[in-house]
């Protein structure tokens, strides 16, 4: 497709002339105007026009009032003014306010108006070619915005769920625990393998509800229904009365936990809360850890306001590109098919919301939890900031 170039000048013998140094160049095809108005009809009929020429000095409407009338019909194109020495400071004038590109000095040189239309055809297709850049941007940018709404309304479907699980499913599951206990005490007749049975019955109901449990507390810190009753608390109590409790499975599994036992910390939290996150904490580096392996407590001031709790063990480790994503919501990294019913078994797995939870109480109190590992095979380490007690 040739460019494109409309010529407008009163003086025919211009016109002659610029026709005549273009006349090799195939690449250009030439529109030629002898008035302003002439020149805007030709502006209205072809398309598109790529450059403008135009002598400053004519009668009725002068090169640069084209020029700016042009601007409405012909945005892109690029605007060349042919001028006398005398005319510069309206020129530079022109330049300034964008309205023209360039403007040449008369009498101009065959090949300055060669290079300058090059220029100006260059600077066209840089122009068109920002254009489309930038629409392809746009439509980007609302595919982007469609994309963002259907993980908006999947995210809801998946509250909504959460909700559905937690809310209507609870009362039967506890029915059905109810009853299979209430089974095992009139169970006297059964037999060994019924007895079996009925055991892991109860156990499967056990779980069942546990997990449901944790759904409810996600829907409510979702919802943020969940309130915090803040208490100043002494860290190794909170801690002392999670470890009493895992101590039957860390025995069983060899696993030796150390708790710092110098400078104990006064922490202002919602206890309950926080030793729903330390319990989770912990028994997942109790989880991820192979029998015989060691777990860490420590903890020091970060300034007068905040404490931060570190927890390490000499675990399975995280690799790093997961670090985050533990924390979002049914995040599991490792195969589910490993699952055992145990929150303290090797491998064992819960439904993949413990550490979201943790996230949200945590926020909640205004702190922090990140985890660090020097990846697989090489231990984890979790820390958690919380407000000191005043
Ligand atoms: P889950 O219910 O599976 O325990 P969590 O949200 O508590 O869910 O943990 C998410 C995932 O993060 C776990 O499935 C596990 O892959 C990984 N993870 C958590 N703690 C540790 C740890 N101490 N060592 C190794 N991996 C861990």
């Amino acid at each position: 497709m040739p460019y494109n170039i409309l010529v407008v000048d009163d003086e025919k013998f211009n016109l002659d002339a610029i026709r005549r140094t273009l006349r090799s160049e195939k690449e250009y095809k030439l529109y030629l105007a002898t008035d302003g108005k002439e020149a805007l009809q030709i502006l209205n009929e072809v398309h598109p026009v790529h450059i403008i020429i135009t002598d400053q000095r004519m009668p009725g409407m002068s090169g640069i009032e084209l020029l700016q009338k042009s601007l409405a019909i012909s945005p892109n194109s690029i605007r060349i003014i042919l001028t006398a020495y005398t005319d510069i400071t309206d020129m530079v004038d022109a330049i300034n306010k964008g309205q023209v590109y360039r403007y040449l000095i008369k009498p101009w040189k065959p090949d300055e108006l060669k290079i300058t239309l090059k220029l100006g055809i260059d600077y066209y297709n840089a122009i068109e070619e920002r254009q489309r850049l930038l629409e392809e941007l746009k439509q980007k940018s609302e595919l982007l915005e469609k994309q963002n709404i259907e993980l908006r309304n999947l995210a809801e479907i998946k509250s909504r769920f959460l909700v559905v699980g937690s809310h209507e499913l609870r009362t039967p599951a506890t029915i059905i625990t109810g009853s299979l206990e209430l089974l095992q005490l009139h169970s006297e007749n059964f037999d060994e393998n019924q007895k079996k049975i009925l055991e892991n019955a109860i156990n499967g109901a056990h779980r069942l509800n546990n997990i449901l449990e944790t759904f409810f507390e996600m829907v409510k810190l979702d919802a943020q229904t969940s309130t915090f009753t803040l208490r100043d608390v002494s860290l190794k109590e909170l801690l002392e009365s999670i470890l009493q409790r895992v101590e039957v499975y860390t025995r069983e599994r060899k696993i030796h936990i150390h708790v710092q036992d110098e400078n104990d910390i006064s922490i202002h939290v919602d206890p309950k809360k926080i030793v729903l996150v330390f319990e989770n904490i912990i028994s997942n580096a109790i989880k991820f850890t192979p029998d015989g392996g060691q777990i860490f407590i420590s903890w020091h001031d970060i300034g007068p306001e905040l404490a931060q709790i570190t927890f390490k063990d000499t675990g399975i480790g995280i690799p790093k590109e997961e670090l985050k994503r533990i924390f979002d919501t049914f995040y599991q990294l490792h195969n589910v098919n490993y699952h055992t019913s145990s929150n303290y078994k090797f491998m064992g797995g819960g439904p993949g919301l413990g550490l979201s939870i943790c996230k949200s109480i945590i926020e909640g109190h205004g702190g922090k939890i990140w985890a660090e590992s020097e990846g697989k095979g090489k231990g984890s380490t979790f820390h958690i900031t919380l407000p000191k007690a005043k």
